[in-house]
């Protein structure tokens, strides 16, 4: 009985993992047609100046408009994107479409774009970027780039040269999910960041007395001392918008200001702003 029980056990053990590794190679295929096909594109989250309320840019934040799957998140397929090879590839054809769409947008919005530690693993990120910058006549000044801790897990003299070269060119870089990563506060003393972008799982639980109030203090405060801007993610209402004024300057983004929308939505909210570069709109809809 026992017996059977384990072979039942291993049948369905090997009936699952077949499941997965059929679901897992459709899932590549897909990302693989996918990229051909042009099915991923950038959406758009807006981030606010909070003492102003003033819009200053955006997050792009990818998503691959499946035929199969719908619209997708970006946990899904980059992790898996990254262990086929093609996160570059990925990246850098959401990044060209991106400048693209902020080249008509008001110049002192920013554009930050989310880099995988796998594309820090190339000695030429820096120039690869610099050269996607200079085809599609985008500056580098309103280019941010968002890394995380984990970024210096494989080679860090190789990343801090890669960081030192982006920032010589004006790039900004952003330490993304702050707080989240391992051993933070001994790497920030020699890690060469603009900015540092407190992980939404401290912000979404934001209350007056809880220990997560503590520790974003404590952020803002290294903040402070190192002077290094921060930016809150997943501000979801208006307590929690109110619990971090207290805390002092910041920038902000989350679902309280908006969800991330596709172009089109960002281009009709702009324009409804005043944010849009008239001519250069209408030069992109007739198609250069
Ligand atoms: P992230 O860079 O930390 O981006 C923030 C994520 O939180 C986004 O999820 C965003 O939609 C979500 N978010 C924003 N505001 C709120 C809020 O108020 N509440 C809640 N619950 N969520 C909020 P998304 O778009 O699914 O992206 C997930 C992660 O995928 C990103 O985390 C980023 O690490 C990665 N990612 C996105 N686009 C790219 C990309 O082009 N390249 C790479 N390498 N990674 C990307
Ligand atoms: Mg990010
Ligand atoms: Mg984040
Ligand atoms: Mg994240």
């Amino acid at each position: 009985n026992a017996k059977k029980k384990g072979k039942n056990r291993y049948a369905w053990f090997e009936a699952s993992m077949e499941t997965d590794l059929q679901y897992r190679s459709e899932l590549e295929r897909g990302i693989r047609d996918g990229i051909t096909n042009g099915e991923f594109v950038p959406f758009y989250e807006q981030q606010i100046d909070i003492s102003s309320g003033d819009l200053i840019g955006f997050e792009m934040l990818a998503r691959w408009r499946s035929p199969e799957l719908g619209l997708v998140r970006p946990d899904i397929f980059i992790p898996v994107a990254e262990d086929m090879g093609v996160i570059a590839e990925l990246s850098e054809s959401l990044m060209a479409q991106a400048f693209r769409d902020a080249r008509d947008w008001a110049p002192h919005l920013t554009l930050s774009v989310n880099i995988s530690q796998v594309q820090l693993r190339d000695p030429l990120f820096a120039q690869r970027i610099l050269k996607l910058l200079v085809q599609h006549n985008f500056p580098a000044s309103r280019l941010d780039l968002e890394i995380t801790e984990s970024c210096l897990e494989t080679d860090p003299q190789q990343v801090r040269s890669i960081i030192a070269s982006l920032r010589n060119q004006g790039i900004r870089i952003s330490l993304d999910d702050f707080g989240t990563g391992y051993s933070s506060l001994s790497q920030l003393r020699t890690l060469p960041v603009d900015r540092l972008k407190i992980d939404r799982s401290f912000i979404a639980s934001l209350r007056d007395e809880n220990a997560d109030k503590t520790i974003v203090n404590a952020i803002f405060s290294l903040g402070n001392g190192l002077k290094m801007p921060i930016t809150a993610e997943g501000i979801e209402t208006a307590e929690v918008l109110q619990n971090l004024r207290d805390m002092g300057q910041f920038s902000g983004q989350g679902y309280h200001y908006g969800q991330p929308e596709d172009a089109a939505s960002v281009t009709a909210m702009l324009a409804s702003k005043g944010l849009l570069l008239g001519p250069a709109a209408v030069t992109r809809e007739e198609g250069a």
